[in-house]
């Protein structure tokens, strides 16, 4: 069974997909308790319940959006995907076969690092202000989590906000935090604290 994004129901006119993440989760679960020792019956049972569901609903008048975007780029795209519904004038193919990275004709022609992520979230903190992340327990990170997970928070930091420094993890570059949070949900110990920065502070996504 794949539900919520993994099986891409989010409504991208709106760019909402919680609810549907959720609905697709209910339709799941009642799918296992009406299926429960039969799991290739709970899937077929799955697939019924979604396409009866708001999320097969929604989900058909948001077709086509990423398609028509990929196809002609946002600034005509968007006017397009909604114009495209009512008059068809170019061909729109199904969407799991043409919305493959390959055929995205808009994408610049380089690969990105988490350097260049960063820089276009525009982060701005003050340079000086105190760090909104700590470490709790530097010891946990020594003798526990280098040594049998490598120090994860090095790695799903989209920011590159920890670095090892002197032999020690540290949020060694706070100012290019992104506020997802991740790392407070994400480490093994439990051993980060995320806090609200000095107000103002954070990605400037209108500028992107
Ligand atoms: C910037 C942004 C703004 C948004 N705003 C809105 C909004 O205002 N309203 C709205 O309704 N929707 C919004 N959405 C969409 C919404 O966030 C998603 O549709 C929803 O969170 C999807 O939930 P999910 O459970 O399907 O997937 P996710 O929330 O992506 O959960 C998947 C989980 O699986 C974990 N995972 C991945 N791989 C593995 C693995 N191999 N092993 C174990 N775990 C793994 C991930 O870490 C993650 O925790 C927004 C999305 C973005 C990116
Ligand atoms: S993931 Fe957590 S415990 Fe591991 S090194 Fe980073 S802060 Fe320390
Ligand atoms: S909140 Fe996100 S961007 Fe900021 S340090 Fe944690 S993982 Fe990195």
């Amino acid at each position: 069974m794949i539900l919520g994004d993994a099986a891409g129901f989010v409504n991208m006119l709106k760019i909402k997909g919680l609810h549907n993440a959720i609905d697709s989760g209910i339709q799941a679960a009642k799918a296992i308790a009406a299926n429960i020792d039969e799991p290739y019956k709970a899937a077929v049972t799955y697939t019924e319940l979604i396409e009866k569901s708001n999320v097969a609903k929604e989900m058909l008048s948001a077709r086509n959006f990423r398609q028509t975007v990929a196809k002609f780029g946002p600034l005509q795209g968007m006017p397009l995907s909604v114009l495209g519904g009512l008059l068809p004038k170019y061909r729109v193919e199904t969407d799991y076969e043409a919305m493959t990275y390959a055929r995205y004709r808009f994408r610049p022609n380089r690969e990105f690092d988490k350097d260049t992520f960063t820089a276009v979230a525009a982060t701005e903190h003050r340079e000086e202000q105190p760090s909104h992340l700590t470490i709790v327990d530097s010891n946990i990170c020594e003798t526990e989590c280098t040594p049998r997970f490598t120090s994860p928070c090095i790695t799903f930091c989209p920011a590159g906000v920890y670095e090892t420094v002197h032999d020690e993890v540290k949020p060694a570059n706070p100012s290019n935090c992104l506020h997802c949070k991740t790392c407070q949900r994400k480490c093994p110990f439990d051993n980060i604290r995320w806090t609200v920065p000095e107000g103002g502070g954070g990605p400037r996504y209108k500028r992107m």
